[in-house]
């Protein structure tokens, strides 16, 4: 019985210290006392918790605030360089590697453009990402605080990546690997999920409930904040709306189906399109939405003609998923968002076209990171699992 009672005192004072930090975090600078009343904790155990929390080096002091009367109180502050962050957004053709501090400030990015190589040159270019940003990162207490990767296919909810069909991987183990090379807790994640959470978290869906981000590079994903939860389905593999059929005699697509949406809504799409609009394609395609936006800017009437058809199969999809989900904010992200001018007329068009009902309140935005959010939405996991944590781990990272 003594066991138990300890334990539970213990769990509460955890969760006490936590609700104190986070008080913190949010509302800082703020002293001691409203910390107090904010958390409706008395004002003993919040001056305990928080010399916890500055001998953990999660809080620190600074000089007095505002006076209410009395004497003027120290303020207590969120120690944002506690420790830092590594987010990795793992794309077909690139890797965005970004390092943040603990609020999801970016200290510094590494970007790699290149076409598309094998899992073993990728995994090169990969941890070439994450060693750069590694040997840069600031003197902090606690360092890195953990590695998110985040991957263009189906992740398990262990972190296995099952399926990412424009890399060509199927069951691939990446987080044991990450894990043991560079001794720190790893997520790897769906990226279009990220992307969401990062808009959630840091960007233009800081306010909505019920978002669905749309993530278009090569392939298309889908992330899903339902009721303000990120909805990851029974496995792990809500989302991969890409490879919806809307061509029934379509061209075949590598995840064994045919006429899936992504063929038609992407850059694939895109690629595909350019010789019918009479523009050549570029010796390497995957440079094709850069080429076709510096076209469309100089006014050429196909290339803007090419990206009014691809926004239109962008908006027929959201179409279709927005009468399915009723969201509040559909955000248009990754690569394609860079294209917002030219295919954002289509989209919309093509949205006027939903259930006159699911209009109602409905946001259609491009994202607010741009090409960040997969990225940010990767460190922003490694913080929250940090801060969740570190308080149970023996020795600091
Ligand atoms: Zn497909």
């Amino acid at each position: 019985m003594k066991k138990t009672k300890t334990w539970n005192q213990h769990v509460v004072k955890q969760e006490n210290k936590d609700l104190v930090l986070h008080t913190i975090m949010r509302y800082a600078p703020i002293s001691r006392a409203e910390t107090a009343v904010k958390t409706s904790l008395n004002k003993g155990t919040v001056s305990s918790l928080v010399n916890d929390l500055i001998e953990e080096n999660m809080v620190y002091e600074s000089g007095p605030g505002k006076s209410s009367g009395g004497r003027r109180p120290v303020m207590l502050n969120f120690n944002r360089m506690a420790g830092c962050s590594i987010g990795i957004d793992l794309g077909v053709n690139y890797i965005l590697g970004v390092l943040t501090d603990l609020t999801g400030e970016i200290l510094m990015e590494k970007y790699i453009k290149y076409e598309y190589e094998s899992y073993e040159i990728t995994m090169q270019h990969t941890l070439e990402v994450i060693d750069y940003l590694i040997t840069r990162q600031p003197d902090t207490p606690y360092s890195i605080v953990g590695i998110g990767v985040g991957i263009p296919g189906a992740v398990d909810l262990k972190g296995q990546v099952m399926l990412a069909p424009n890399l060509n991987w199927e069951n691939i183990e990446i987080k044991d690997k990450l894990q043991e090379r560079y001794g720190v807790p790893v997520v790897i994640e769906n990226e279009a999920n990220a992307g969401c959470y990062g808009e959630k978290k840091y960007g233009v869906g800081s306010k909505s409930n019920h978002i669905l981000y749309i993530s278009i590079g090569i392939g298309i994903g889908i992330g899903m904040m339902l009721n303000g939860e990120l909805y990851r389905g029974n496995n792990g593999f809500s989302g991969e709306m890409g490879h919806m059929t809307i061509d029934l005699n379509g061209n075949p697509c590598p995840c064994g189906n045919q006429g899936c949406w992504e063929l038609y809504a992407s850059e694939k799409g895109l690629h595909a399109a350019m010789s019918a609009y009479g523009i050549p394609p570029q010796s390497n395609d995957q440079r094709d939405l850069e080429y076709l936006i510096g076209l469309a800017r100089q006014k050429d009437e196909q290339a803007i003609a090419l990206f009014n058809t691809v926004g239109g199969y962008i908006g027929l999809g959201v179409k279709n998923i927005v009468n399915t989900f009723n969201p509040e904010q559909v955000i248009i992200g990754n690569r394609m968002s860079s294209a917002q001018e030219w295919i954002e007329p289509a989209i919309r068009e093509k949205l006027d076209g939903t259930l006159w009902f699911q209009k109602e309140g409905l946001h259609l935005e491009f994202s607010g990171l741009s090409t960040h959010s997969s990225a940010m939405g990767m460190a922003a996991f490694s913080i929250e699992n940090f801060l969740m944590n570190y308080q149970y781990s023996q020795t600091a990272l």
